[in-house]
């Protein structure tokens, strides 16, 4: 019997509770192959993965009309190995490794799209741009000239905590940070629209401060075994 079968009812019981207009990326990372064909069998179509060998694995063997996104810290030197395939890469933390997201899309003659990752949790550990290094980097410009990449929008994670007042605080800040940005460096961008906040333990919240895009893993395939 397949440990899996429980899959298809948690990804359905999620989606519900989704507004329409809110994207869910399922969080396939430390799961086996398997778990990702039956979130497939029951309709999902994009999932996230933090580990690039990992994900080159998976995205070898499983269908080609799935949209891979890379959620996790991405090492610049592990750009060209996903560039050819990835749909969206959700945590770009540095101008350097968007410089090299697209110097490697340029090659495969491809427009990769990206969100900006912001720092606002309180773990000192978390990867992300600051409010004002992300200001600094925008008005720098240097942004401007890379024409393989979009940027789609931005993706925060709030602090790991129960305290659901933190949790929504951060949210909001990120959710005010957006509108921002949006107006000061995008206005005329359509394409910069996503809001990817929450996770399987506050996506609830994060809707309610307008997320667009949540990311969940074990609301869905169960605990990760590391
Ligand atoms: C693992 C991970 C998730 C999913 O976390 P769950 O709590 O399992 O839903 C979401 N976002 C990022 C960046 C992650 O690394």
């Amino acid at each position: 019997m397949s440990g899996y079968a429980g899959i298809g009812s948690r990804l359905a019981k999620v989606k519900e509770s989704l507004p329409q207009n809110v994207r869910l990326v399922a969080v396939s990372k430390f799961h086996p192959v398997e778990a990702l064909e039956s979130a497939y069998a029951a309709g999902q179509r994009t999932f996230g993965e933090s580990h690039e060998q990992e994900l080159s694995k998976k995205q070898a063997v499983l269908p080609k009309d799935i949209d891979w996104h890379f959620i996790g810290h991405l090492q610049t030197n592990k750009v060209k190995y996903i560039a050819p395939y990835i749909s969206m890469i959700d945590a770009v933390d540095s101008l350097k490794l968007l410089k090299e997201i697209n110097k490697q899309a340029a090659k495969h003659d491809r427009v990769i799209k990206v969100l900006l990752e912001l720092h606002i949790a309180e773990e000192a550990t978390k990867y992300g741009f600051t409010p004002d290094g992300l200001r600094q980097m925008l008005d720098e410009g240097e942004w401007r000239q890379l024409k393989n990449v979009e940027i789609c929008g931005l993706m925060a994670m709030a602090t790991n905590t129960d305290d659901e007042i933190r949790i929504r605080k951060d949210f909001n800040l990120a959710a005010s940070l957006f509108d921002e940005i949006k107006s000061k460096y995008f206005a005329d961008a359509d394409s910069f629209c996503e809001r990817s906040w929450g996770m399987s333990g506050d996506y609830k919240v994060a809707v309610e401060c307008r997320s667009t895009m949540v990311r969940i893993g074990t609301a869905i395939f169960g605990e990760r075994e590391y």
